[in-house]
C-alpha cells in the first residue's frame, strides 16, 4: 500500500481531474498516479468494510454483519460519512482521505447508526442521534461523539486562479489550485496518442 504522503499526493491529483465546483469538469489525463490512488481506495475500502463487519459480529449484529458494505464518495460535500440502513451502506466522505486520524471514528459513527437501529425489535425509525445511537456509540468505543457529521474543514469554494492551457488545441482549463501533477489534455491524447498520457499536449500554466 501507498505510503501516506503519497497518497496525499495521489489525492491532490484528483482535484484536477473533477475540478472545482460549479466549473464543468475538464477533460485531462492524469499520469498513472490516478491509478494508484484508485486502488488505494479500492483497498482501503475493503479494510474498513472488514473492520466494520468485524465490529458488527462483535456486538452481536451477526445477521446484517456480512451485508454491510462500505464505500467512499466524492459526491458527499461537507458530511463526512452517511448511513443507510436499509442498503446496510456507509459511504465516507473521499475527502476524509486527507485526514485519515478522522477515518475511524467516521466509520464508527455511522456503524453506530446501523447498530442502533438493528437492535430495534420494531421497524420503528429512531431518532438518528439519540439515546439509541448514542449507546451504540459508547458500545463502539466512541462514547464522546458528538452528533455533527461534518468534515473537519470548510468545503472549499474558491473561484479558480490559476489558467492551464493545452499547447495543441489551446483550451483553457482553470483550476482552484496549483496542479502539482503533470497533467495532459485528454481531448489531444485521445486524438493524436490513442488516450495515452502525452507529454506533447502537457499544460502549460498562464501567468496570472
Ligand atoms: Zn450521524
Ligand atoms: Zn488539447
Amino acid at each position: 500500500m501507498p505510503s501516506l504522503r503519497q497518497l496525499e499526493f495521489a489525492f491532490r491529483s484528483t482535484d484536477i481531474a473533477v475540478g472545482p465546483p460549479g466549473a464543468s469538469p475538464g477533460e485531462l489525463i492524469i499520469e498513472p498516479a490516478g491509478k494508484m490512488f484508485a486502488r488505494y481506495t479500492v483497498e482501503t475500502a475493503v479494510l474498513l468494510q472488514t473492520k466494520g463487519r468485524q465490529l458488527l459480529c462483535s456486538l452481536g449484529a451477526k445477521r446484517i454483519a456480512t451485508e454491510l458494505r462500505v464505500e467512499w464518495n466524492s459526491r458527499l460535500k461537507t458530511a463526512a460519512g452517511r448511513a443507510d440502513y436499509r442498503q446496510k451502506l456507509i459511504s465516507l466522505n473521499l475527502k476524509l482521505v486527507e485526514h485519515p486520524a478522522e477515518i475511524d471514528r467516521t466509520l464508527r459513527h455511522e456503524l453506530a447508526h446501523i447498530l442502533a437501529q438493528f437492535r430495534q425489535k420494531s421497524r420503528r425509525q429512531i431518532a438518528p442521534h439519540g439515546p439509541e445511537w448514542q449507546q451504540a456509540c459508547r458500545d463502539l468505543g466512541i462514547a464522546d461523539e458528538k452528533r455533527c457529521h461534518t468534515l473537519p474543514f470548510p468545503p472549499k469554494r474558491y473561484a479558480p486562479r490559476f489558467i492551464y492551457r493545452c499547447p495543441n488545441c489551446r483550451r483553457d482549463f482553470p483550476r482552484v489550485r496549483k496542479v502539482r501533477r503533470t497533467v495532459a489534455c485528454l481531448a489531444c491524447c485521445r486524438a493524436h496518442n490513442c488516450g495515452e498520457f502525452d507529454i506533447r499536449f502537457c499544460l502549460k500554466l498562464l501567468t496570472v
